[in-house]
C-alpha cells in the first residue's frame, strides 16, 4: 500500500506545476503564466487595491515564499524594505531581476507653486512602472523565459513556444495601440493622480501630467493651479486608478468638464488596458 502512495504521489508531482514563482505584482503573473502555461504555478505578493509602493506582505504569505522555487522581482518599492526578509524565509529560492535590461527614465515631477519642472536623475526617482510599456514588456518577457528554462531546463521548448507566442501577442498590442493613435497629435496630454504610466507615454508621444504633489493629496491651492493648468494644456482627460484616491481628479474633472476613467496599472489584462487607455486618450482628442 505504501509503495502504491509513493508512486502516486510521485506521479502527481510529475503532472502538477514544475515550478512555483512568486513575483510581486499581478501583471507579473499574466506575464510569468503567459510563457510558464500549467507548467508554473505563481502567488503574488501585492494583492487588488494595494498599492506596491507601500505594501506588506501578509504573515500567511511569507509562509508561501517557503515553498516557492524562485522569486521574480520587478523593482517596485516595497521589494526594497522586504526583500531581505523575504530571501530569510527560504534560502534555497532562487532570484530573478525582471526588470534586468530596462532603461529606467526619470519621474518628471510637476512643482505646482512655480513653472519649473525638473527631471531627477538619482534612483529614488526613477520610474518603477515599467511594465505599462509593451516595448518593456518584450525584456520582461525574455528575463522570465531564459529564468524559466534555468529552473526548469526538462521543459524548455515549451517555454520557447509560449514565449515566441507571447512575443507576436505584444507586437500586436504594440500595433493596435498605434493605430488607435494614429490621428492623436504628439504630445497630447492626459493627467493621472499617481504617474505611473511614464513609459507608455514615452513610447507613443504622449504626456502624462500628474495630480499628485510628492505622493501626497494635493491641497486646495493647488488643485485651483491644476485646474487652470488642464484648461491652458488642452488635458482632455483624467485617469485615476483604485489604490489611489480620486477626489482630486474628480474635481479637476468636473472643474474643466473632462471624463474620469477609472484604469489600474495593476490590472492583469495588460494589454486590453493599455489599449483602453490609447482609446480614452484618442477619443478625447477628437
Ligand atoms: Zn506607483
Amino acid at each position: 500500500m505504501k509503495k502504491i502512495i509513493v508512486l502516486f504521489s510521485f506521479v502527481c508531482s510529475l503532472v502538477s506545476a514544475d515550478v512555483a514563482v512568486a513575483v510581486s505584482i499581478i501583471p507579473q503573473k499574466s506575464f510569468v503564466e503567459a510563457i510558464g502555461g500549467d507548467r508554473v504555478k505563481v502567488s503574488v505578493m501585492v494583492q487588488p487595491g494595494d498599492s506596491p509602493h507601500t505594501y506588506e506582505p501578509k504573515p500567511s504569505q511569507m509562509v508561501a515564499i517557503t515553498k516557492a522555487d524562485a522569486y521574480f522581482t520587478i523593482g517596485v518599492e516595497f521589494e526594497k524594505s522586504w526583500m531581505e526578509r523575504i530571501k530569510a524565509q527560504n534560502s534555497s529560492m532562487k532570484l530573478f531581476d525582471l526588470s534586468n535590461g530596462i532603461i529606467k527614465i526619470p519621474i518628471v515631477e510637476h512643482h505646482h507653486e512655480g513653472e519649473s519642472e525638473h527631471h531627477h536623475e538619482d534612483e529614488e526617482n526613477l520610474d518603477p512602472h515599467i511594465w505599462v510599456s509593451p516595448a518593456n514588456v518584450r525584456i520582461i518577457a525574455k528575463n522570465i523565459y531564459e529564468a524559466l528554462v534555468k529552473l526548469d531546463a526538462q521543459n524548455s521548448n515549451y517555454y520557447k513556444q509560449r514565449y515566441e507566442h507571447f512575443l507576436q501577442s505584444i507586437d500586436a498590442a504594440d500595433k493596435e495601440i498605434r493605430e488607435i493613435l494614429a490621428k492623436t497629435p504628439k504630445g497630447a496630454k492626459f493627467m493621472v493622480f499617481h504617474p505611473s504610466w511614464g513609459y507608455f507615454a514615452r513610447d507613443y508621444n504622449l504626456e502624462q501630467l500628474a495630480i499628485e504633489a510628492e505622493g501626497k493629496n494635493p491641497k486646495p491651492q493647488q488643485i485651483a493651479h491644476l485646474i487652470d493648468e488642464a484648461k491652458e494644456e488642452q488635458v482632455h482627460a483624467v485617469f485615476t486608478s483604485p489604490e489611489f484616491s480620486d477626489i482630486a481628479a474628480k474635481q479637476i474633472a468636473k472643474e474643466v468638464g473632462i471624463p474620469v476613467l477609472k484604469i489600474s496599472p495593476l490590472a492583469s489584462n495588460w494589454s486590453e488596458n493599455l489599449i483602453t487607455l490609447a482609446q480614452a486618450i484618442a477619443r478625447s482628442s477628437e
